[in-house]
């Protein structure tokens, strides 16, 4: 769990990836053949085929998204109070009470300051407050310094993350604020550790900007030219009270999901059934997720196409600051993505091109 409270805590809102991007090459170098950071800052390791099904081997892409949501900074004013705009979408109800931390570049050194988005104090409210949602344009950031101690650190276009740290709830239960998709990185990093007997390439790549409309991935699937991928990120549990019966899919606990269809991708029938082949010969818990949308849409369709889907653990709450998930799940979704490159080569025809 080390590693992915190092993960977890780590921040990376989209377009600022830099420092976390860092950690993860730092994690996969010692296991990769050729290890290279592209244009855009996605991270790109490469594993080749120990047991190649043929001369050049087939390209399987693994894509895990290392950016989460956050804010930037917009304005602020005379009195310090800092005003911000959503990178990645937010839902304006879980904002207010959360602490947050901004990283000032104003200064000679970046430096960071820590804050607190403020709910309106009881007292100050009327009727009609009671009954709305305060929108994000109205919302900002509390430092308690006065406005010459934040503008010397804090400039407009600076970043803003949520700061609630990684967590063990109960026994296997993790929380954390980007568990999408903090979980499918950690779950990525794992998993190349442990890939042997592979008949195909395997590259891993850790990707920035997909939480704002997956623009990071595709230099790297334009560069890799892959026939197969596999994104990572959560499945969509629907085990809570609020939840109808008959969309009841992906309990966490029961393995990790994989993904049927989302909002972006159909997934590949060929691929779909060599991942759920995988997890019985090896008896990897999964379960079939409908829904979402992740890196694997760009990839599918980048270059020639691949076959391509997603899978990952069941993330209860993302997009808020809470985040869940069960340690038994992300083991499963990395033992699938170790386990996997040793049959890929198998669902591929033979007329593939
Ligand atoms: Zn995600």
């Amino acid at each position: 769990m080390d590693l992915l409270a190092r993960l977890s805590n780590v921040p990376a809102v989209s377009g600022f990836e830099h420092e976390a991007q860092k950690l993860v090459a730092d994690e996969l170098r010692p296991y990769a053949d050729e290890i290279r950071t592209d244009r855009l800052g996605s991270v790109i390791a490469l594993r080749k085929a120990r047991k190649p099904s043929r001369e050049t081997p087939y390209r399987l892409l693994y894509a895990a998204h290392i950016d989460e949501i956050g804010f930037m900074v917009s304005y602020i004013d005379d009195r310090g109070f800092i005003y911000f705009i959503p990178i990645g979408g937010f839902d304006a109800r879980t904002l207010p009470s959360q602490r947050v931390t901004v990283h000032g570049t104003a200064g000679d050194e970046p430096s960071k300051l820590e804050g607190v988005i403020p709910s309106k104090p009881g007292w100050m409210t009327d009727d009609e407050d009671r009954k709305r949602v305060i929108p994000i344009d109205e919302l900002f950031v509390d430092t308690g310094l006065p406005a010459e101690r934040v503008k010397a650190v804090v400039q407009v276009g600076d970043a803003i993350n949520l700061s609630k740290e990684f967590e063990v709830l109960n026994d296997e239960i993790v929380t954390g604020r980007n568990f999408d998709d903090r979980v499918g990185t950690y779950s990525l990093i794992d998993s190349f550790r442990r890939i042997e007997e592979n008949t195909v390439d395997v590259y891993a790549v850790s990707t920035v900007q997909e939480e704002v409309g997956v623009r990071g991935v595709p230099t790297a699937a334009h560069a890799i030219g892959a026939d197969i991928c596999v994104a990572i990120d959560g499945s969509l549990p629907s085990d809570i009270p609020f939840a109808k019966s008959h969309r009841a899919q992906c309990p966490i606990g029961g393995g990790t999901g994989i993904y049927l269809m989302d909002n972006r991708t159909i997934g590949d029938r060929d691929l779909l059934r060599g991942l759920i082949d995988t997890c019985e010969r090896h008896d990897i818990r999964y379960q079939r997720n409908i829904g979402g949308g992740t890196d694997a849409s760009a990839v599918q369709r980048a270059g020639l196409g691949a076959k391509a889907t997603t899978i990952g653990a069941p993330t209860r709450y993302m997009h808020s600051t809470v985040q869940m998930c069960h340690m038994r799940d992300i083991r499963a979704t990395a033992d699938l993505l170790a386990y996997f490159p040793r049959y890929a080569h198998e669902i591929l025809p033979d007329d593939w091109r």
